[in-house]
């Protein structure tokens, strides 16, 4: 497939960017001529995740369950772009265990209150409605990546930028190698 296979990982807020970050690095991937697959909340709480909630127990087997399907799609040869707010370090450090060295930990830093502005799904006013328990930010905490490197993704900020420090990491890492 003439890449090697690793796992993207993006956590942070709900809000922060990451499947937007997710989409471009994608894009920009394909058109390069490497194989990826996306995971996120949506592909995979629909089905196989579909009997867990968001509660700390089920969090934490959302992201093992993920973490295999990653280490399965690494052995296939894909490249795994994973977009999870997994808050949890023993957690996010618990999928770093299951994926093993080709595990990329990348942190999407966008401030609450940014994440609240753009609330593209209005989960935020919900949750502060109080009709959404355990909502990460709110009601739920969200421990900041120790190990991450961190893709700031304010309002101000540049998507392509983020997506440009991750392909530079894969290019330095020889995960990619046909890039200029
Ligand atoms: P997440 O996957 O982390 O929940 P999204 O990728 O869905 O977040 O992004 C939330 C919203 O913010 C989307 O509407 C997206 O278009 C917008 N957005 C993300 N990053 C930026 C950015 N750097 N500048 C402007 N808007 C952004």
């Amino acid at each position: 497939m003439k890449q090697k296979p690793c796992t993207i990982w993006m956590s942070g807020l709900s809000g922060s960017g990451k499947s937007t970050i997710a989409n471009c690095l994608e894009h920009k991937l394909y058109e390069l001529g490497y194989y990826t697959m996306i995971l996120d909340g949506d592909n995979t709480r629909m089905g196989l995740n579909k009997n867990l909630g968001f509660s700390e127990e089920d969090r934490i087997e959302n992201i093992r369950r993920v973490a295999e399907v990653c280490k399965i799609l690494n052995d296939a040869g894909l490249i795994v772009i994973c977009s999870f707010i997994s808050p949890f370090e023993e957690n996010r450090q618990q999928a770093k265990s299951i994926i093993g060295e080709n595990f990329l930990e990348f942190f999407v830093d966008a401030d609450l209150s940014t994440c609240e502005i753009r609330d593209p799904k209005g989960l935020y006013k919900k949750a502060r409605a109080g009709e959404i328990k355990d909502f990460t930010g709110i009601s739920s905490p969200f421990e900041i990546p120790l190990n991450a490197i961190i893709l700031k993704n304010n309002i101000e900020e540049d998507v392509e930028n983020n997506v440009n420090t991750i392909i530079d990491l894969l290019k330095k890492n020889n995960y990619i190698t046909n890039v200029e």
